[in-house]
């Protein structure tokens, strides 16, 4: 696969000229990181994907927010111990990403006739099937939901015959499930000074790029970028917290929201949650707006 020129990668971003001219800087070319040569084990390499323009997202026909599904609902599986990412966080940065309004419900109780699961014969722990929790969820999705996702920090599979999955989500019952079991550095036996920080970047990261999937967004090829698709855990923390001009003119189409409050908001989260290199580079993208 050889790289976009500058022409694709404006045809992809799509067509901008109905929105203030310092509001089209935030999708200015040279701002974005382009996307490296995939290595062999990285997920370009061994899923192909063909990438989604800003006219294929919008002849799909995507779900949109309206005033009757207008609030995204996080739906905790379990207590979220003090190890784990707070949940008030992960509302506080779902809210900035999106500028929509987010509910966390109280953590929904489940057993195991509702839920099955199994011990995962190479790691030992428990794992919850996906399919029932999704079931469970499409049965209790909020009238106000624009889509509804469980976060557990339990360990996930989709299948009696696959080892383990980091979440799965159906875009027609607006329901999605995430573990953040994974993104915990002990998970894989490291022991990181920095574990609560990382996990709580990881944690936003999947939160917003499987959130971003809900609205209609695919794996993106044009740029790094949130969307990326992810094969290991080293490739998804490679990838940025932001999105690319294409999916970002995506998304920009569905809510409607204010580019710069958006930004501004983004900023701050990013500054209190020590997330250093994007509050600056968002600094830097409101600084260039501001420019006459
Ligand atoms: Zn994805
Ligand atoms: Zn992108």
């Amino acid at each position: 696969m050889s790289r976009p020129s500058d022409r694709e990668l404006r045809d992809a971003i799509g067509p901008l000229d109905r929105m203030p001219v310092n509001m089209r800087r935030f999708f200015d070319l040279d701002q974005f990181d382009p996307m490296p040569t995939p290595g062999p084990q990285d997920w370009l390499a061994n899923h192909p994907e063909p990438g989604q323009s800003f006219a294929e997202f919008v002849r799909s026909h995507p779900n949109r927010p309206d005033t009757r599904r207008h609030t995204l609902y996080l739906q905790p599986l379990d207590e979220f111990p003090a190890t784990g990412p707070p949940l008030r966080e992960l509302k506080e940065f779902t809210e900035a990403f999106f500028s929509m309004p987010v509910r966390v419900l109280p953590v929904l109780e489940h057993n195991a006739a509702r839920v099955s699961s199994r011990t995962n014969p190479s790691t030992g722990l428990r794992q919850l099937l996906t399919g029932d929790i999704l079931g469970l969820l499409a049965q209790r999705l909020p009238a106000e939901a624009f889509c509804l996702l469980g976060v557990t920090l339990q360990d996930l599979y989709p299948d009696p015959s696959w080892n383990f999955v980091f979440g799965q989500a159906s875009l027609r019952e607006r329901v999605g499930v995430y573990s953040f079991a994974r993104y915990d550095p002990s998970f894989y036996g490291e022991h990181t000074t920095d574990r609560a920080h990382l996990m709580l970047r990881r944690s936003c990261k999947v939160l917003a790029h499987e959130t971003g999937h809900m609205f209609g967004i695919a794996h993106c090829i044009y740029f790094r970028c949130l969307m990326n698709g992810s094969n290991h855990m080293a490739e998804s923390d490679e990838h940025p917290l932001h999105l690319c001009p294409v999916d970002l003119h995506k998304l920009y189409d569905r809510i409607g929201f204010d580019l710069m409050a958006r930004y501004a908001h983004l900023r701050d989260f990013c500054r209190d949650a020590g997330f250093n290199d994007e509050a600056h580079w968002i600094d830097m993208q409101l600084k260039r707006a501001e420019l006459r």
